[in-house]
Order: C-alpha cells, then structure tokens, then sequence
C-alpha cells in the first residue's frame, strides 16, 4: 500500500501528536522525516519538518477535518499535565513522559 504526505509540523512532538489523533480517529498515519527536525538545534527548514503520512487511499481533506476536530475535542476536554520528572508539559492523551519517559501521576 502507498502513503502520500498529509501535513507537516514544525516539532517531532506535535506530527507524533497529529499521528495519534489520527490513529485515534481510524486513520493509519505514520511519522517520517522524525530524525532530520532539530539535529542541529535550530528551528529546521519546512523541508526538513517532521512529516505525517497517511494511506494514498485516504481522503486527504477529510483527514484534516477530522484531524482539526479531534484536535479542537481534545483542547477542550483536558490540559496538558506537568511531568513531575523533568518539568516538561505533556498533552493529555499522553499516558507517559515523552521526554524522559516518566508516568503521569495520579491527580
Ligand atoms: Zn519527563
């Protein structure tokens, strides 16, 4: 099966996040491009973003839509939570740290 390019971010962490809310939604999605972004430590070109794929089969407007929905859902439901490990302020959906791996306490 074939993959065609959806949408790119600026951050690893915002296409993984776009990548699970897709897979959230019944979307297949990939992330690609995850280990050009940031190599240097500078904000990369658009070339060198992040990228999230999903199947050619798939509607790509479609998929924004959804994807912009399921965003807007989120936002409006939870905050982000703080990471009592290392600070970092991580999206509700996520269960773990993605920086350092820690859980999310309990509230
Ligand atoms: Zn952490």
């Amino acid at each position: 099966m074939g993959w065609k390019l959806l949408t790119r971010r600026s951050t690893l962490i915002e296409a993984q996040h776009c990548a699970n809310l897709l897979e959230s939604i019944g979307i297949r999605a990939q992330v690609r491009n995850r280990f050009l972004a940031g190599a240097l430590g500078e904000i990369p070109q658009v070339e060198a973003w992040p990228q999230v794929w999903i199947p050619e089969g798939q509607d790509e407007a479609d998929a924004l839509a959804r994807l912009d929905a399921a965003s807007a859902d989120l936002s409006g439901r939870a905050p982000p939570w703080r990471c009592m490990s290392c600070g970092e302020s991580i999206e509700p959906q996520f269960a773990a740290c993605w920086q350092c791996g820690a859980t999310k306490p309990e509230p």
